[in-house]
């Protein structure tokens, strides 16, 4: 069975158990600390739930590894609803000084099939007025960024910093199309980063790459290496920011009926340490490590003596960009032979019909 069939299926199963809820109960705010271009401020994250990422609702049944499709209310949500969740949101915390604040839609934002037009520009309207909001970044598929819709953003916000993150994953277009189905490469990533570079004389518009750390079916030992290459494939292609998402097992994913059978285990903390080290000493942009779901069950995991320990230095080290000090711990001996030994004997049994 081809991966598309299978992530599809998997999608189908899975979206016909989930509990319906109104796009206000699936919405969410929280704040936090985080690093601007500025250096360290504050965020305001705010999910939108919209009517669901193109790409996992089409046939090609989306990524191996994302549950958004889960989350969003899957059906249309309209323009004042999506308004009204925005301000509530917004309102509910403080702006202090040296805010960026960080919109996640179901999908993406640049798609006028989820957030139609007119809440895309009553938000950042109202983002504009906001004198602390120094930065507002976005998320979107390569396909939605366009001259035009970029122009339209930017010149509503033009005193703000506006930046599009997009989902690259990894920079082997191998990797994007077999294991991620991720349903586009590197030249469409390109383009995408090339419209924004062409504005930037006009206004204060940047891009970030999300890159993803060990997609399924691959070695601990090839995980590192590709998280490295994909930031330095970025940087080349000119995005100002980069933010590796390490793996965590999502429900009614592809990623996770292949971790139920033992065919897959999210990175070793240690994997993240190592990408950080090497990334940080040979990249000039800021490079940030996403930290959710370190030391879980499903999540990026060491040993329980030392998972938390290396979460807060990885999280600290996002705030001023240094690479974490030397540490130590018992379990970095059973990370080393898995990056040395190894292999994908077990993994590559899988994608087999049975699923
Ligand atoms: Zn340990």
């Amino acid at each position: 069975m081809k991966i598309k069939e299978l992530t599809h299926e998997i999608r189908e199963k899975s979206l016909r158990k989930i509990d319906k809820k109104s796009p206000r109960e699936l919405s969410a705010s929280w704040f936090g600390e985080d690093l601007l271009y500025s250096g360290k401020g504050n965020a305001i994250f705010i999910i939108l739930p919209t009517t669901g990422c193109a790409h996992a609702l089409s046939e090609s049944g989306g990524c191996t590894m994302c549950s958004y499709i889960a989350d969003s209310p899957l059906e249309k949500v309209s323009s004042d609803e999506l308004i009204d969740i925005f301000k509530n949101s917004i309102e509910r915390h403080e702006i202090k000084p040296k805010t960026v604040v960080k919109i996640f839609v179901s999908g993406s934002f640049l798609n006028e099939d989820e957030i139609p037009r007119e809440a895309r520009d009553e938000i950042l309207k109202l983002l504009n007025k906001e004198e602390n909001v120094e930065e507002v970044v976005v998320e979107s598929r390569p396909e939605y960024v366009n001259e035009e819709v970029m122009k339209a953003c930017c010149s509503l916000i033009p005193d703000k910093i506006f930046e599009v993150s997009i989902g690259l994953e990894s920079s082997s277009d191998y990797i994007k199309e077999y294991k991620i189905n991720k349903g586009f490469s590197n030249e469409d990533f390109e383009r995408a980063v090339n419209v924004v570079k062409s504005l930037k004389s006009d206004y204060k518009v940047t891009s970030k790459a999300y890159l993803f750390v060990k997609p399924i079916l691959t070695s601990e030992k090839d995980a590192i290496e590709d998280a490295v290459a994909s930031a330095e494939y970025a940087v080349e292609v000119g995005v100002d920011r980069i933010s590796f998402c390490p793996a965590t097992i999502h429900k009614g994913t592809l990623m996770e009926v292949l971790w139920r059978r033992g065919s897959y285990q999210p990175p070793w903390i240690w994997s993240i340490l190592e990408i950080i080290k090497r990334v940080r000493s040979s990249i000039k942009i800021p490079v940030i490590m996403d930290t959710s779901g370190f030391g879980t069950r499903r999540g990026p995991f060491n040993c329980k003596k030392c998972n938390k320990k290396l979460k807060n230095l990885i999280i600290e080290s996002n705030l001023d960009q240094s690479i974490p000090d030397e540490f130590d711990c018992e379990c970095k001996v059973k990370w080393e032979a898995d990056v040395e030994y190894s292999d994908l004997s077990r993994s590559n049994t899988l994608l087999s019909d049975k699923i």
